[in-house]
């Protein structure tokens, strides 16, 4: 029984892979460089897309405008956040927001140890503060450390000046504690203004949104979220889970249980490059 569904699981995976190269799916691609994701829609009209120049390395496009791929040094100021990779063929980006927290995050670090897996923790800076060790832990593991700002506030309403300290300041600590500035930054409840994209980008970050929302913050059990986590699998998906801001042992104990369907369904979960200058 448990064999079956773990099968049927299986299946939907892999059929939900394929479907991004549907038409319906595919427009969610712009086409152009790093395109191998997927085929677009329809012949892009114009002179053929660029092909990188290192077809292995990790690239970025954004889901709307065409912005150069994600390039060493000062990134350029974008007007929307990356949605989801591209050029990484079968491979996956798990992302864990709003920490670290002593109750969680060690259990989240733990299991992807245990499967030799990166992820990115966009980490805000009043609980970082508290927490250094889980920091260094993160960096240590190879994980990627993003700014998800100091303490969690809405930036639209926010004055210019009190965003680039929330920005900064959470930066200035990630660099004490992890030897590195952070490279990509995500604003809190995905609400993105003018001044978060120009900051990020004079701060020397990109902004990462996520393809695939877990809602694991509402608690809508285990099973739901491993679920939205399958349902939503995909070449380039970046998936959206929180270790901490409230209860988060279902996002725990989710993870423990797509993570081995992930892998066993031929994804590469991975985190994305670019290079320091
Ligand atoms: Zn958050």
């Amino acid at each position: 029984m448990k064999k079956d569904q773990s099968l049927t699981r299986r299946k939907a995976l892999m059929a939900g892979a394929g479907a991004l190269g549907a038409p319906a799916a595919a427009g969610l691609l712009t086409p152009g460089p790093g395109g191998e994701a997927g085929p677009p829609a329809a012949p892009a009209p114009g002179p053929p897309a660029r092909r990188p120049r290192e077809p292995s390395a990790y690239r970025l496009q954004p889901l709307a405008g065409h912005g150069p791929p994600a390039a060493p040094g000062r990134p350029p100021v974008r007007r929307a956040p990356l949605l989801r990779l591209s050029g990484l063929g079968r491979a996956m980006v798990l992302t864990f927001d709003d920490g670290p927290d002593p109750r969680y995050t060690p259990d989240i670090l733990r299991t992807l140890r245990e499967y030799d897996v990166r992820a990115m923790f966009f980490v805000c800076g009043e609980m970082a503060a508290g927490h250094p060790g889980l920091l260094t832990e993160m960096a240590e593991d190879g994980h990627v450390v993003g700014n998800h700002t100091w303490s969690h506030p809405l930036l639209t309403r926010l004055s210019r000046a009190a965003v680039r300290t929330e920005m900064e300041s959470t930066s200035d600590l990630v660099e004490e504690v992890c030897g590195a500035r952070p490279l990509w930054f995500r604003a809190p409840y995905g609400a993105w203004n003018r001044a978060a994209f120009q900051l990020g980008a004079e701060l020397g970050m990109e902004p990462l949104a996520w393809t695939v929302d877990t809602l694991d913050w509402t608690e809508p059990g285990t099973r739901t979220i491993v679920d939205r986590v399958e349902g939503g699998a995909g070449p380039g998906v970046v998936v959206l889970a929180h270790d901490a801001g409230g209860d988060r042992s279902q996002s725990v104990r989710a993870l423990r249980d797509y993570l081995p369907h992930l892998l066993d369904a031929g994804y590469h979960l991975t985190v994305p490059r670019r290079h320091q200058v």
